[in-house]
């Protein structure tokens, strides 16, 4: 029987909030073979292009982010919530489901023209990714693609990211 990176991620009702349906990766992480498809099926669609940097949206894009830079043999660049990178940072305001955030990073983490990939489990919105994407061309720096595990397309993340001219590439989908 194949396995289906689906068949890993568990779903946790009524988190953080009543009527929301979380789609927890951590199982996905927990199972060597689970984990190890995810870094591999990321990385597929990118085979033979050149990367300088792996950018790793916080928390969970850290841990795909590690592994695939690893994996690519180049740095790795944590964005961060605001107030937890410790050296020189830029910022980037984002809008919430309520209210407002603002993501770091360290202003010396990426050169002028380095090509990027970057990373996080999850594309809803498209809110932090959007904020990511500004982060990382402030720097000069060039987002060749971005890969997430898991796309939920009714929340139209996908379109905001490819009005931007990102390529956007997801494992797999939730809807409803
Ligand atoms: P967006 O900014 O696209 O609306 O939300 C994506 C961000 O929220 C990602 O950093 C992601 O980790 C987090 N997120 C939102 N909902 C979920 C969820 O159901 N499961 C997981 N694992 N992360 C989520």
């Amino acid at each position: 029987m194949s396995i289906n990176i689906k068949d890993y991620i568990r779903t946790i009702p009524d988190f953080p909030h009543e009527g929301i349906m979380f789609r927890d990766v951590t199982t996905l992480f927990l199972d060597p073979r689970g984990f190890r498809m995810a870094i591999d099926q990321l990385l597929h669609p990118y085979a033979g292009k050149r990367f300088d940097k792996v950018v790793g949206l916080e928390a969970r894009g850290f841990i795909l982010g590690g592994a695939i830079a690893h994996q690519l043999s180049v740095g790795f660049v944590p964005i961060r919530k605001a107030g937890k990178l410790p050296g020189q940072t830029i910022a980037q305001d984002y809008k919430l489901e309520y209210g407002e955030a603002t993501m770091e990073i360290h202003d010396d983490s990426l050169s002028a023209g380095e090509k990027v990939l970057l990373v996080d489990d999850l594309l809803a919105t498209g809110g932090t990714a959007e904020a990511g994407i500004k982060l990382i061309e402030k720097l000069g720096a060039e987002v060749i693609g971005c890969a997430f595990i898991i796309d939920l397309p009714d929340l139209g993340g996908r379109a905001v990211l490819e009005k931007l001219g990102m390529d956007v590439h997801a494992l797999t989908s939730f809807s409803g």
